[in-house]
């Protein structure tokens, strides 16, 4: 009986792999300009990590997490926690009042798969820690579009604010007595919010509650005055930054620790999985895990399989792996024998070289040249061993010349590859 990988998780093979590189180096290189250093944390955490920093009310932490129940650990839902549970532990803001931090990695939530959307999938994550300015909240943001514009990505940004604890147990009675006012109009799911995560019921996607929330009282008509005066400075920052973006004012995020500035980076090109990344700021948060107070700190993540959909499907976006730079192909023994240390020679200098040891005949080695893309195959017959040569071929022009054995694997990198030898 074959095994099958279990459902909503997928292998990446090579030629999806181009695009998860390309991501990763656009991301490492933007995330240099900015001055956002490395992480790498563990993908196991302690449930309660989760169950107080995202909130035991939320769909993550109530139905989506992977958790060894009988030892209290989950496997991450999400990768923001993990961070701030780092930067605590370790008292990094004693090295480094702002810590600009970012990871790359698995995360695991329990949902229905469909495309862009698994069970296990990567997330691109960045977090600054520290500092409370709106401009910091802009330039993120602003980062975000750069990176997904270097991706030649076509997305569009909205923002919101969710105010914060003075101004949000208001709003949060008044939008309570409105839907309260028509909880028969509601789905169940939203029946139960009501109490529990009102702000929920504005994120539904039930026909019903959707068409409700476009009366709804919104947070950020509610803000109190540092609230809104934050929020304009964000605003603001994105214009001088000549960073585009729509106000979504029914936009509420499915982890309880956001306050103030929340964004998401949208696309319509994957039908019901719209959000390519999405963050926001958790002013509190770091305190609410045992770090000092009033620490303030916002962050976003990018979802790595929607990133890739994206690109294979969005115009233009053709990524193949690079070809070999040279094929040897050794016809007999000898040319075999000969021919190995020539490739790892080859290797040392920097080349991608490659060779088949069995003996096939030239055709399928020719064949096998191409499959590679070699840019030249070097032919060497038993012939062309005993007379110290070999018939250098240009697999593009198809041109052919001799090349002198002894001259070596320095001088035949220097004529294929000038710039990597
Ligand atoms: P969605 O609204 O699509 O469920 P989310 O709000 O749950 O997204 P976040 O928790 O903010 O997502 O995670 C950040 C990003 O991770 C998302 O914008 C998305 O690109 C990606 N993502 C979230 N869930 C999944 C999933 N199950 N499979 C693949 N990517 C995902
Ligand atoms: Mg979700």
């Amino acid at each position: 009986m074959k095994i099958k990988a279990i459902n909503g998780v997928k292998d990446i093979l090579s030629d999806e792999i181009v695009y998860w590189q390309k991501i990763e180096k656009t991301a490492r290189d933007i995330f240099r300009r900015f001055g956002i250093n490395e992480i790498r944390l563990p993908i196991l955490e302690k449930t309660e990590l989760f169950a107080r920093s995202i909130g035991e009310a939320t769909d993550i932490v109530e139905k989506e997490m992977y958790t060894f129940v009988d030892k209290g650990i989950t496997m991450r839902p999400e990768i923001t926690a993990s961070l701030l549970r780092a930067y605590v532990e370790h008292g990094l803001q004693v090295r480094q009042p702002i810590q600009r931090l970012f990871s790359i990695g698995p995360v695991f939530r329990h949902e229905r798969p469909q495309k862009g959307r698994q069970r296990q999938f990567h997330q691109v994550d960045v977090e600054v820690i520290g500092a409370q300015e709106p401009q910091v909240d802009a330039e993120l943001m602003a980062m975000g579009q750069m990176l997904l514009n270097e991706l030649n990505l076509d997305v569009s940004l909205e923002i919101n604010s969710l105010g914060c604890p003075e101004c949000r147990p208001d709003f949060r009675k008044k939008l309570i007595a409105y839907l309260h006012e028509r909880h028969d109009s509601l789905c169940d799911d939203c029946k139960r919010r009501i109490e529990k995560n009102p702000l929920r019921v504005l994120d539904c996607k039930q026909q019903g509650c959707r068409a409700m929330v476009q009366e709804a009282p919104s947070i950020v008509d509610n803000l109190c005055s540092a609230c809104e005066e934050h929020f304009a400075a964000v605003r603001k920052q994105l214009d001088r930054l000549e960073v585009s973006y729509t106000l979504n004012r029914f936009m509420v995020r499915g982890l309880d620790y956001y306050n103030r500035t929340t964004f998401e980076f949208l696309t319509t090109d994957l039908g019901a999985q719209a959000a390519v990344a999405a963050g926001g700021r958790y002013d509190g948060l770091v305190e609410q895990l045992g770090g000092p107070k009033n620490t303030p700190g916002i962050g976003f993540a990018m979802g790595m399989e929607r990133l890739c959909l994206l690109m294979q499907q969005q115009e233009g976006q053709q990524e193949e792996q690079g070809g070999a730079d040279i094929f040897i192909a050794a016809l007999g023994e000898q040319a075999i024998a000969f021919a190995a240390p020539f490739v790892h020679q080859l290797r040392k200098l920097g080349l991608q070289a490659a060779m088949d040891y069995s003996n096939r005949s030239l055709k399928a080695q020719m064949k096998q040249a191409g499959r590679l893309k070699a840019g030249f195959t070097l032919i060497i017959g038993e012939q062309e061993l005993e007379q110290g040569r070999g018939i250098l071929r240009n697999m593009d022009t198809q041109e052919q010349n001799e090349f002198s054995l002894q001259e070596g694997a320095a001088m035949l990198a220097e004529v294929i590859a000038p710039d990597k030898a």
